[in-house]
């Protein structure tokens, strides 16, 4: 028997956290009587955690992928992927424009580095989609404002030469998830950089498409590609909205079962450094699941987590390989008894990564490889059932 830990990651949750952007934006675009965005389903950071293979079937319906490695873009041409794809980063070294061109990928466009290697570069069979990006107040990628036009016209000219094919722009929000102010600050800048430029336009990230009215305040003549990652896998990109309460679905569910019981006196502690120390008498489950498997070592005492379909609290420092979590209000569990550590069933992955000082995203891409993974293609009972 292997250890009894195992992520689940569920394509039917994937699917409906997919249809529900789509039917939001769908809502919204003909509230104002246009054409909806269409959809890049963000799948860098290997799906986030959750594998190119599920995504891949989840997001199906999506218009295309975008992600950051080239290698990532043609393993998804290999498995049949026949709809747009997108590098987030764009491209780093000359040899990676031949593989773009092979494989139809497009690219964002964001330094005087790549303009500088599609200008040495021999004209592709394919021209290369180009998503020219501008540095609207993030300050990570992106021409800054004063470098816009001359950049533009240099990959008009590479247009022309057919080095280059279709040409948009893009831009990033920093903080879509809690700022209006500052993004629509951003939003004005990217109109007035962008607007006289032509192709279509790249501008929302989750924070940004779950924001009513934002996407819709670009020229609607232009075309548009939102760029959705978090929500698709059912976590929150707000840190005052809960993914429950935006109608998203968990994509991935961690699970594990208590491999021991110990029934410890007021005064003993428990764990590494003693972190918890009983009050009263208290009965501690070991669980099959530890840092090593990507749970947060920073989590404390108090963190939310599921036993037997109850919630109780993890109980001191969580250890490479098990943590300890409360059984007194559960006699019922035991040895064998599941756990679910976020997830279906479970507390959000945003509640455990609050109580670890982060975000959902974090831990979903740190789930660590040694965690068995099963794909849940249709909806089935979780492969590791629970012994009362
Ligand atoms: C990661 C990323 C996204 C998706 O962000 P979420 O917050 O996960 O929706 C969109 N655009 C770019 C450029 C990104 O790097």
């Amino acid at each position: 028997m292997p250890r009894p830990i195992l992520a689940t990651v569920s394509v039917p949750a994937m699917q409906h956290n997919l249809e529900l952007i789509a039917s939001r934006l769908q809502e919204e675009a003909s509230k104002a009587g246009r054409v909806p965005p269409r959809i890049w389903a963000v799948i860098k950071a290997n799906a986030y955690g959750h594998g190119l293979e599920p995504a891949m079937a989840g997001f199906a319906a999506a218009d295309g992928l975008a992600m950051l490695d080239i290698a990532e873009a043609v393993a998804c041409r290999e498995r049949g992927w026949q709809k747009p794809l997108m590098l987030l980063e764009g491209f780093f070294e000359p040899e990676d424009l031949d593989v773009l061109d092979a494989h139809r990928v497009a690219v964002s466009v964001h330094g005087e580095h790549q303009l500088c290697m599609l200008e040495s570069a021999p004209v592709p069979r394919n021209p290369i989609t180009v998503y020219m990006k501008i540095n609207t107040g993030m300050h990570r990628l992106g021409f800054p404002p004063a470098a816009v036009d001359s950049a533009w016209r240099r990959l008009v000219a590479l247009q022309q030469k057919g080095v280059v094919g279709e040409l948009g722009t893009m831009m990033h929000f920093s903080r879509a998830d809690d700022d209006v102010v500052v993004t629509q600050q951003q939003l004005s800048r990217f109109i007035q950089l962008a607007g006289d430029k032509s192709g279509p336009m790249s501008i929302c990230n989750s924070a940004a498409t779950l924001t009513p009215g934002l996407w819709a305040d670009l020229p609607a003549d232009r075309g548009q590609w939102v760029r959705p990652g978090i929500c698709l896998y059912g976590a929150s990109p707000f840190a005052d909205r809960s993914a429950a309460t935006l109608g998203l679905r968990p994509v991935m569910t961690l699970e594990a079962k208590i491999i021991a019981v110990q029934d410890c006196q007021p005064g003993s502690s428990v764990g590494y450094g003693h972190l918890f120390t009983a009050e009263k008498p208290t009965r501690v489950g070991v669980v099959a699941c530890g840092y090593a498997d990507g749970y947060p070592r920073i989590a404390a005492t108090g963190t939310p987590v599921t036993v037997n379909g109850r919630s109780t609290i993890l109980l001191g420092r969580v250890s490479m390989d098990m943590l300890a979590v409360d059984l007194t209000p559960l006699p019922d569990a035991g040895v064998g008894s599941r756990v679910v550590l976020w997830g279906d069933g479970g507390p959000s992955v945003d509640d455990v990564a609050r109580a670890a000082g982060t975000v959902g995203y974090e831990l979903l891409c740190a789930l660590a490889p040694r965690v068995p993974r099963h794909v849940e293609v249709r909806c089935e009972a979780m492969a590791l059932g629970g012994v009362a």
